[in-house]
């Protein structure tokens, strides 16, 4: 039987019986290059028939226990850590719609990943169907043409806490042959495992949970490993390829001969990572390690905390509405019985740690909460284990095209508060304080 999330999280992918001399922190391997030893031996690791290391931007023991960690936690069959969050959601979305293929895709996305579909893969021939609605599954289906490639969506949306309907999106993607994409950031690992219910890739920053001290960015793809890149739909994984192949043999291979049910994951570390060289760094990786030890007990208290500060923000008479799916009077966006059933099956541990809110006034009243708050930062991050507040529409989804941007609720009255370790008392008196110097001469 496979051990618990908790369990995993100090240990996965590290056994200090025989790794790492001892040590009880995972050691930070900084080097470039790795000593082969014999030729034999630099031949069979550069063929890939052996596991070993030889330059780190191939492979790194630290980053490697790093990627084995979340790959476990998130039930995968293997990762490729990246040196951010973009990197792992660009990297994915460029393989799985490589070679002019298309992609579907809702607007509550974080802004970075909008703007690259909307105004930037397309510069590659990538171009995306974006729907009002992911969990509209027949609008969802009505997109789906002979090149379409992968949906993507975000489990819990960011900043909107909106859930999407992995299960329901995975049976369509998979009855049209199509791979599902999921970035599982806003939950984490611990309060979800899209897998589970259905997903073919998960992509994380670890920026944020998963480091969850605000400390180093870094970004993950994870592999389910059961998806058919086979299936005619994916000429990219079944064209041979000189990187993987061997010449002198005469053996010509694909990404698909070489390494089946994981050519997506094969493919993703071989080209996108050595080519464009996103690499994690070895100390980021020790730093996220230590970060995920203590994962599960982090997010638990502040989901709970989450959950006090929107009940709190719902008392609050220049609070419009609260963004907080985890809370029945905070399911604004989509079919509300729908989102009370995906919070229950998917999320029973809580929806994540952001909430968002629309207060009276509009971006004044805005300017004034953000300038007032002492306690809270004013940050453009979330998962840190400090609270921070933020703006979306000026700043982490400034970049989203304005008629996305409000299709997605980002409205200038809206403010996102990612909800850290803090005292909740000290929280909600800090809001207060805030609230009452923004609308001193309001009535
Ligand atoms: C922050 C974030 C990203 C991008 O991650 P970086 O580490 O900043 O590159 C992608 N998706 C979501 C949901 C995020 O919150």
């Amino acid at each position: 039987m496979s051990q618990g999330f908790a369990t995993r999280a100090v240990h996965g992918g590290y056994d200090c019986r025989s790794q790492g001399g001892g040590s009880a922190s995972v050691p930070i391997y900084q080097s470039a290059a790795f000593d082969m030893v014999t030729a034999n031996r630099g031949d069979a690791l550069a063929a890939g028939e052996i596991e070993g290391f030889s330059y780190s931007r191939l492979s790194n023991p630290t980053v490697k226990v790093l990627e084995d960690r979340m790959s476990s936690l998130e039930g995968g069959k293997g990762a490729v850590a990246m040196a951010s969050g973009m990197a792992a959601v660009s990297s994915a979305l460029l393989c799985a719609a490589e070679g002019g293929g298309r992609l579907i895709s809702p607007v509550d996305l974080y802004g970075t990943s909008v703007d690259a579909m909307k105004t930037f893969f397309p510069n590659f021939g990538i171009e995306t169907d974006f729907v009002e609605d992911i969990n509209d599954l027949d609008a969802v289906e009505s997109f789906i043409r002979d090149d379409t490639r992968a949906i993507f969506a975000e489990s819990v949306s960011n900043p909107s806490t909106a859930i999407a309907d992995i299960p329901g999106l995975a049976d369509l993607a998979h009855r049209h042959g199509i791979a599902l994409i999921i970035d599982n950031t806003v939950p984490t690992p611990y309060l979800l495992n899209p897998i589970d219910f259905g997903a073919d890739i998960v992509v994380h920053s670890t920026t944020k949970g998963v480091a969850g001290h605000g400390n180093a960015l870094g970004g993950v793809v994870i592999d389910a490993g059961r998806f058919d890149w086979g299936n005619g739909r994916y000429p990219q994984m079944t064209q041979p390829e000189l990187i993987i192949s061997d010449e002198r043999r005469g053996s010509m291979v694909s990404f698909l001969d070489a390494f089946g049910s994981l050519a997506f994951l094969n493919r993703v570390h071989t080209k996108y990572l050595h080519t464009f060289g996103a690499v994690m760094s070895p100390f980021t990786a020790y730093l996220q390690l230590t970060g995920l030890e203590t994962l599960a007990q982090r997010v638990t208290t502040q989901v709970r905390t989450a959950e006090t500060l929107a009940r709190h923000l719902l008392s609050i008479p220049q609070v419009e509405y609260v963004n907080y799916s985890g809370i029945p009077e905070g399911r604004h966006r989509g079919d509300a019985d729908l989102q009370d059933r995906l919070s229950s099956t998917m999320l029973p541990k809580g929806v994540g740690t952001i909430l968002s809110f629309k207060v009276r006034g509009g971006y004044e009243q805005v300017k004034r909460i953000v300038d007032s708050v002492h306690l809270l930062a004013y940050m453009p991050n979330i998962g840190d284990c400090r609270t921070l507040i933020v703006d979306p529409a000026r700043i982490t989804h400034r970049e989203v095209p304005g008629p996305y941007r409000l299709s997605a609720g980002v409205s200038d009255d809206l403010i996102r508060i990612s909800v850290g370790l803090e005292s909740p008392d000290d929280l909600i008196a800090d809001l207060d304080q805030a609230f009452a110097v923004a609308y001193q001469d309001w009535d």
